[in-house]
C-alpha cells in the first residue's frame, strides 16, 4: 500500500491559512484606532474581551489604588472582584439595573472619597439593557485626575465610543455584540497616563498572557515590526473583516440601526400590552445594543422566552442571566439582528407567547408602533 503525497482534503476557509504578517497585524490595530477615533495605542491581545478587561485592571491597580467601581450590571461586579484581588481599596457604587449612573453620583463619590484614583465603568450593558453617560462622567473623572477604565464591549458599533474626547484611559472593545463579529476578538486603547501607571506598578503582569506591558515592550516600542508570538490568524482576519464591513456601511449608519432597533422594540413592547414593559424606565438610559423587558407579574420570563422561541426560533430573544431569568427578557437586536425584521419577529413571538398565557395583546398595534419608532 502506498501513501499518497497529495492531500485529498478539500480546501476550507478556516484552514491552511498563511501566517499573518506584522504589517497586517499593525494595520488591523490602526483600523480599530480609526473606529474609536483615537490617537492612543490600540493593543489587540487576541482573546475574548475578558482578556483585555482583566489585563487592564491587573496592570493598573494595586494595593495603593482606591477604585470607584460603578455597578450597573453583572460586569461591574466582576471588575470589583478583580480590583479587590489586586489589593485595591474598592468603593462600589451600585445603581439599580433599571436605570443608569449619573455624573452627579460620580461627583458625590469623589467628594466623599477624594482619594479615588481609578474609576471603572461599563458603558452599555447588554445583560441589563442600560447605558451610562460616559462623556459627562469623563469630565468629572478628568477634573479629579483619576484613571478612567471603560468596558465598551457592548456599546461599540451601537453608539458612539470616543475614548480621546471623553478622557478614557483604558477602553476595551469586543467584536461579538454590535460589531457583528465572533467572540474571541477584542482590543484595548491605552493612554500615555495608563502606560505610566502600569510601568510604576510592580504587580503589573509581566511575561504573562495577561500582560499589556509585554505588548508595549515587545511590540509597540519596537515599532510594530516583529510580533512577540504567532498571531491568531482566524481571530485577526475576523476582526479585520468586521471593521471592514462597518467601514463599508459607515459607522454612523450601523449605530443608527441599533438606535432604531432599540426605540422600535421599546415602543412595540409598550403597545403590545399584556403587562410587558421596558425594563429600563427612561429612554435616555436604554442601551441601543439590546433592549430588556420586564415580564408581566405572574409570568416567568425564561418560560415566556422558551415559548416565544417555539413560535419563532430565529427571534433574537433570551431570558436575563442568573436571578434575572425570572423577570427579564432580553431582545438582543445587535449585529446582524439590528434590523426591523428582528424587532418585528421578537414582538410577534412575544405576543404569541403572551396570548398563549391568556393575556390580551395587540400584535398589530405593536408592529405599527415599532414601525413608527423605527422611522
Ligand atoms: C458581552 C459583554 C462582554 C463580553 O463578555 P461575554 O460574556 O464573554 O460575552 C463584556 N462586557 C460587557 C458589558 C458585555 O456586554
Amino acid at each position: 500500500m502506498s501513501v499518497s503525497e497529495e492531500s485529498t482534503a478539500v480546501t476550507h476557509p478556516f484552514l491552511d491559512l498563511a501566517p499573518l504578517t506584522a504589517a497586517r497585524f499593525a494595520s488591523v490595530e490602526d483600523r480599530v484606532a480609526r473606529l474609536l477615533r483615537t490617537e492612543q495605542d490600540v493593543v489587540i491581545m487576541q482573546g475574548e474581551a475578558l482578556l483585555p478587561l482583566e489585563g487592564a485592571i491587573r496592570a493598573t491597580a494595586g494595593p495603593g489604588t482606591t477604585a470607584l467601581n460603578v455597578i450597573t450590571g453583572p460586569y461591574g461586579q466582576t471588575f470589583g472582584n478583580w480590583l479587590r484581588d489586586c489589593g485595591a481599596t474598592v468603593i462600589d457604587l451600585a445603581v439599580p439595573f433599571h436605570t443608569a449612573v449619573t455624573a452627579e453620583q460620580i461627583r458625590e463619590s469623589f467628594a466623599e472619597h477624594p482619594e479615588i484614583d481609578f474609576v471603572s465603568l461599563v458603558h452599555a450593558e447588554a445583560a441589563t439593557g442600560n447605558t451610562n453617560p460616559v462623556a459627562e462622567i469623563g469630565e468629572v473623572v478628568r477634573e479629579r485626575g483619576a484613571l478612567f477604565y471603560l468596558d465598551a464591549v457592548a456599546s461599540v458599533g451601537a453608539e458612539p465610543v470616543l475614548p480621546d474626547a471623553w478622557g478614557v484611559d483604558l477602553c476595551v472593545i469586543g467584536a461579538q455584540k454590535a460589531m457583528g463579529g465572533p467572540a474571541g476578538v477584542s482590543a484595548v486603547s491605552v493612554s500615555a497616563r495608563a502606560w505610566a501607571r502600569m510601568a510604576a506598578n510592580p504587580r503589573a503582569p509581566r511575561r504573562s498572557y495577561l500582560s499589556l506591558l509585554d505588548w508595549k515592550e515587545r511590540w509597540l516600542d519596537g515599532g510594530r515590526t516583529a510580533l512577540p508570538h504567532a498571531p491568531a490568524q482566524l481571530e485577526m482576519l475576523a476582526l479585520e473583516a468586521c471593521v471592514e464591513r462597518i467601514e463599508a456601511d459607515g459607522l454612523d449608519a450601523v449605530t443608527a440601526r441599533h438606535r432604531r432597533a432599540a426605540s422600535a422594540t421599546r415602543a412595540g413592547a409598550r403597545a403590545l400590552g399584556g403587562g410587558l414593559e421596558p425594563y429600563v424606565y427612561e429612554d435616555r438610559d436604554a442601551a441601543p445594543v439590546a433592549t430588556t423587558l420586564r415580564a408581566p407579574s405572574g409570568v416567568v420570563a425564561s418560560e415566556l422566552v422558551a415559548r416565544a422561541l417555539e413560535s419563532d426560533p430565529a427571534a433574537p430573544l433570551a431570558a436575563g442571566g442568573g436571578a434575572l431569568a425570572k423577570e427579564m427578557i432580553r431582545v438582543n437586536h445587535y449585529g446582524v439582528d439590528a434590523t426591523r425584521g428582528a424587532v418585528r419577529a421578537s414582538l410577534s413571538a412575544l405576543g404569541a407567547a403572551l396570548a398563549a398565557k391568556g393575556l390580551h395583546v395587540d400584535v398589530e398595534g405593536a408592529l405599527r408602533a415599532a414601525e413608527e419608532a423605527w422611522r
